[in-house]
C-alpha cells in the first residue's frame, strides 16, 4: 500500500508491459512517475526501439518532423534532419531509455507466449519458461511489424537473394547488381533513391502508384541545433508550427475538409507534372484515386530515382517469380541478382501469434474473428485490466503516433488511477460500448479520403479503415478522460495483495 499525497491509501498495482518499442518506453516511464513501481516490461529481442530497431533498411527515416516525432516531456534539440533517419531515432529512445533508468530493467531475450486472465489476474508466461502475474497487462506490440511476404507464384523459387525490407540483409552486396524491388509504398520511396545509387540496373515492380507532397529532407546545421539548445522557446514554437501544420492542414485533408485536401491535390499534381519530365514515365506514375486515399509520401529523392538510367519501372502485372527473377505479364522475364520485397505489413495481427485468452477462456483470435474491433482502440471485451497500444483506429494517416500513444497512456493512467483508489479489482470493457464506438467510427469514415476506392493497409478485409476519422483535437478530447459508464465494473471479496511500492516516488506505509 502507498499514500497518494491526500493521505489516501492506494493500493501499487502490478503491471506488464510487452514491448519495449517507442509506446512500451513510454508507458513504463509514466506509469514509475505516477508512483506505479511494479512494472515488468517485457522484449522479445535483445534491443529497445521497436520499429526502429527492426527497420534498417538505407533511406530508413520518419516522415512525420523529427520535432514533432518526439515525446513532449523528452524534446531533442538535437535532430540533424528535418526528418529524423532511422538511426537517430533509435539513437534517442535509447537515450530514453537509459536516461530514465528504463533500459537496465527491461527483460530481453524474454518473448511472451501467453497471456491468460482470471478473477482480477493475468498469468503471463515467457519464452523463457518464466511464469509472470499481473493486475494489468499492457501490450505495447506495435502495429506494422508483421511483414507481409507477397502471395507470388513461384517466389520460393528464386535463386537469388531476396528479402524483405523490414528484414534487410546487409551482408548481401548490391553494388553493380541487378536488384528488383517489389512495391511502391512509404517504404520503397525511401528504399529506392539509396539502392539506385548502387545497383548496376534497378528494376520497380509498382503495382499502383502514388502520390508524393516534395518536402524534403534538409540536414539541420550544427549552428541551428546549438540555437534550438538554447533557446527552448524556439525548440517548443517549431514542435507547434508541426503539430498545427500535421492537424489543420495533412490530417484535415485527409478527414473531409474539402480546402485542404484541394490544397494537397493541388501540391501532389503539380509535384508530379514538374519533377517527371518523360510523358510515358509520368503517366505510369500517375494514380487513378484522391490524394490520401493511400498514406501520402512525403518526398523529393523517389521521383529522381525513377529517372536515373539505371532504374527500370515495371508496371506490366507479375505473372510468377522464377529461378533467375520476375516474369511479368508481357511475357519478359526481368533477371535479378536480388529481390526487395517492399510489400507492407499486416496491420491487423497486433500481438499475435501471442496465446491471449481472456475471461471464459475466450482467445484473441476467437474475439476476432468477425472483425478486429477495440473500444477506443484499446479494450476488447472479454480481456479486462487489458489495454493495447496504438490498436485499431488509432492513427491519423500521416499524424505522429508518439503524440497519439500519449494520449492513450494518460487514458491508461486514469483507469489505473481508479484501480488504486480500490474502486474496482476487474474493468473490462461492455460489448454495446464497442457496437457504439464502432458505429461512431463508421459515421465518421463516410468523409475520409480512405473509402475513396483504392486498396491500402488502411483497409481491413470488409474494407472498414482501421484510422481514427476525426480530427486530432477529438482525439485529445475523446480520449482524455475514461467513460465508466462504457465498462463492467468488479470487486471481488477478498481483496488481491500486490507488491509494495519501491520506496522513492510515492511514500510507502
Ligand atoms: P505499404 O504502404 O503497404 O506498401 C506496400 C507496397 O507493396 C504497395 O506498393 C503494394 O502495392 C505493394 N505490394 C504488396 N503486395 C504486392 C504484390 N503481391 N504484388 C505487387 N505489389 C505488391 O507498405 P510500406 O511501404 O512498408 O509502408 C507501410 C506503412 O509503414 C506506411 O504507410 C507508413 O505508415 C509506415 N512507414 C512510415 C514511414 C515513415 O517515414 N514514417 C516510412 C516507411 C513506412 P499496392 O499499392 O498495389 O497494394
Amino acid at each position: 500500500m502507498i499514500k497518494s499525497n491526500d493521505g489516501e491509501r492506494l493500493r501499487n498495482p502490478s503491471v506488464v508491459i510487452i514491448g519495449a518499442g517507442m509506446t512500451g518506453l513510454l508507458l513504463t516511464i509514466k506509469l514509475r512517475e505516477a508512483g506505479i513501481t511494479d512494472v515488468t516490461l517485457l522484449e522479445k529481442t535483445d534491443r529497445l526501439g521497436g520499429t526502429w530497431r527492426e527497420n534498417t533498411y538505407p533511406g530508413v527515416a520518419c516522415d512525420i518532423p523529427a520535432h514533432m516525432y518526439t515525446y513532449s516531456f523528452e524534446s531533442n534539440p538535437g535532430w540533424k534532419h528535418r526528418f529524423a533517419h532511422g538511426n537517430e531515432i533509435q539513437a534517442y529512445f535509447e537515450r530514453v531509455g537509459r536516461k530514465y533508468g528504463v533500459t537496465n530493467s527491461i527483460r530481453f531475450n524474454e518473448a511472451v507466449t501467453s497471456c491468460t486472465y482470471a478473477r482480477g489476474q493475468w498469468t503471463i508466461e515467457t519464452s523463457k519458461q518464466q511464469t509472470l502475474t499481473a493486475d494489468f497487462v499492457i501490450n505495447c506490440t506495435g502495429i506494422l511489424h508483421h511483414p507481409t511476404k507477397p502471395d507470388i507464384k513461384g517466389i520460393e523459387r528464386f535463386q537469388g537473394a531476396m528479402f524483405h525490407t523490414a528484414q534487410w540483409d546487409h551482408s548481401v552486396p548490391l553494388e553493380g547488381k541487378r536488384v528488383g524491388i517489389i512495391g511502391t509504398g512509404s517504404t520503397a520511396a525511401q528504399v529506392i533513391p539509396e539502392v539506385a545509387k548502387q545497383a548496376q540496373k534497378l528494376s520497380v515492380f509498382q503495382r499502383t502508384p502514388q502520390w508524393i507532397i516534395p518536402l524534403g529532407n534538409k540536414k539541420i546545421s550544427e549552428k541551428q541545433r546549438e540555437s534550438l539548445r538554447k533557446n527552448p522557446n524556439k525548440l517548443r514554437r517549431l514542435r507547434l508550427a508541426y503539430e498545427w501544420g500535421l492537424s489543420q492542414l495533412l490530417t484535415k485533408a485527409v478527414t473531409g475538409a474539402k480546402l485542404q485536401n484541394a490544397l494537397f491535390n493541388f501540391i501532389c499534381k503539380r509535384n508530379l507534372a514538374l519533377s517527371i519530365k518523360d510523358p510515358v514515365l509520368r503517366k505510369k506514375l500517375t494514380p487513378d484515386y484522391k490524394v490520401g486515399c493511400k498514406r501520402i509520401i512525403i518526398n523529393t529523392t523517389f521521383y529522381p530515382a525513377m529517372q536515373r538510367d539505371n532504374v527500370d519501372l515495371v508496371t506490366d502485372g507479375i505473372v510468377e517469380i522464377t529461378e533467375k527473377g520476375i516474369k511479368t505479364a508481357d511475357g519478359k522475364e526481368h533477371e535479378l541478382d536480388a529481390l526487395v520485397l517492399s510489400t507492407g505489413f499486416d496491420p491487423t495481427a497486433y500481438m499475435r501469434p501471442m496465446n491471449m485468452v481472456g475471461k471464459n477462456d475466450l482467445h484473441i483470435n476467437t474475439a476476432w474473428q468477425d472483425k478486429v474491433q477495440n473500444y477506443r482502440s484499446m479494450c476488447t471485451p472479454g480481456f479486462p485490466n487489458n489495454f493495447l497500444m496504438l490498436g485499431p483506429n488509432t492513427p491519423i494517416g500521416n499524424y505522429s503516433v508518439i503524440a497519439m500513444s500519449e494520449v492513450q497512456c494518460g487514458y491508461i493512467l486514469k483507469v489505473l488511477e481508479q484501480w488504486r483508489a480500490g474502486d474496482f479489482d476487474e474493468i473490462d470493457v461492455k460489448p454495446s460500448a464497442v457496437s457504439q464506438f464502432a458505429d461512431y467510427m463508421r459515421a465518421g469514415m463516410k468523409n475520409t479520403v480512405w473509402v475513396g476506392g483504392c486498396q491500402s493497409w488502411y483497409l481491413d478485409k470488409d474494407g472498414d479503415p482501421i484510422l481514427w476519422p476525426y480530427s486530432w483535437a477529438r482525439w485529445e478530447q475523446e480520449m482524455a478522460q475514461p467513460d465508466y459508464e462504457d465498462f463492467n465494473l468488479q470487486s471481488f471479496a477478498a481483496q488481491k495483495t500486490s507488491a509494495p511500492a519501491e520506496a522513492g516516488v510515492c511514500e510507502t506505509l
